[in-house]
């Protein structure tokens, strides 16, 4: 049985963060049977950032998740660490294993779970790694995948930030997602927009906006009493919730359609191809300029950087931004990444020079 195939309705995971009593799994359960949900999910091994805290209910949780599957049939998927919940969850047929953030971001550990996976087909959802490292998180991918695993899915739960104002637990950063599945299109990718809010008033938006950017499914947690969750209260949601937030999802296609809109679409791209040709077309120009400037620094001899002139090129181009409606905070990124690689044009030009 393949579990991730793509269709028109994204592939909903549901289930709560931690599997707390058999109650809890088997009322969370009968809540979820009702829904479009394919896949129970339920921490029983939990990665706490604080000793002392509780770390799950282990082996006698996993005797739940059985109950809980012989009474719904729902196939349940839970976290695995370290080889001994490989095996475990080997052991009692776990249905699809998943490796969490703070496994992810170390190779080391990878390399653990996938030579302890090797002989079995269980499909794996591999988490990006806390860090914004999307090599990261495709080398863990690559690493199970080389075990030989029958289905590897991508599951994008954010990452960590010390910036205390955001709204988000963890950044979506969306670009890197989007940079995975480029690089993979086949992948399948589920969005987790619980572990990216840690607030459950934004699981919804979250949901909507990872339909709008082409996801193939939602990880969303769930609990019966999301307020007296044993672990992440805040961003779990009630089985009712959850509900209503599938019913009003909007599900987006990606593909053109023909007729009026797809030519509208197809008239849009046309002008924003011809756009982007005449930008690179500028950005070259503006490079010329860079090897002009090296050689003239070098003769002068110069410092190829010039703080000053870095200052006054942000304050200029917000103020052009602004009166363009563009977002400073863009328009400051994309210079930096055009000041960087004017800078290594110049000192290319110094170093050609230095070495004749
Ligand atoms: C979880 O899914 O409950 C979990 C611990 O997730 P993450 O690895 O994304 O923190
Ligand atoms: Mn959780």
């Amino acid at each position: 049985m393949s579990f991730f195939t793509k269709t028109e309705e994204p592939f909903i995971i549901a289930g709560p963060c931690s599997a707390e009593t058999h109650e809890q799994v088997f009322e969370t359960a009968q809540a979820l049977k009702t829904l479009s949900v394919k896949l129970f999910r339920a921490g029983v091994w939990k990665p706490r950032t604080k000793p002392g805290s509780f770390e799950g209910n282990g082996i006698d949780a996993l005797e739940w998740l059985l109950d809980m599957r012989q009474e719904f049939q729902l196939p349940f998927t839970v976290e695995v660490a370290e080889p001994k919940h490989v095996e475990a969850a080997l052991k009692y047929g776990v249905d699809v294993l998943w490796l969490g953030a703070r496994t992810t971001v170390n190779p080391f550990q990878v390399q653990q779970i996938a030579d302890a996976l090797k002989g079995s087909k269980v499909p794996v959802m591999v988490k990006n790694p806390v860090n914004p490292d999307v090599d990261l998180w495709e080398g863990a991918i690559e690493r199970i995948e080389r075990a030989g695993v029958g289905e590897v899915a991508a599951i994008h739960r954010g990452f960590s930030t010390y910036q205390t104002s955001s709204i988000y637990r963890n950044q979506p950063n969306w670009s890197i997602p989007i940079e995975l599945k480029r690089r993979r299109q086949d992948l399948f990718i589920i969005c987790d927009p619980s572990h990216i809010s840690g607030n459950r008033t934004l699981v919804k938006d979250i949901a909507q906006k990872a339909m709008a950017l082409c996801f193939d499914g939602l990880m969303i947690e769930t609990h019966p009493q999301p307020e007296k969750a044993w672990t992440d209260a805040a961003q779990q949601i009630t089985p009712q919730t959850l509900k209503e937030i599938l019913c009003e999802l909007v599900i987006r296609k990606h593909v053109v359609e023909n007729g009026i809109h797809g030519a509208q679409i197809e008239n849009l791209r046309q002008q924003m191809d011809s756009i982007d040709a005449e930008i690179i077309y500028l950005l070259g120009r503006r490079m010329d300029f860079s090897d002009q400037m090296g050689l003239l620094k070098k003769e002068q001899n110069m410092t190829v950087y010039s703080p000053e002139r870095w200052r006054e090129i942000v304050e200029t181009r917000s103020e052009q931004a602004m009166k363009q409606q563009l977002s400073p905070e863009f328009i400051l990124s994309l210079y930096e990444k055009i000041h960087h690689e004017s800078i290594q044009r110049q000192l290319k030009q110094l170093e050609q020079g230095e070495k004749n």
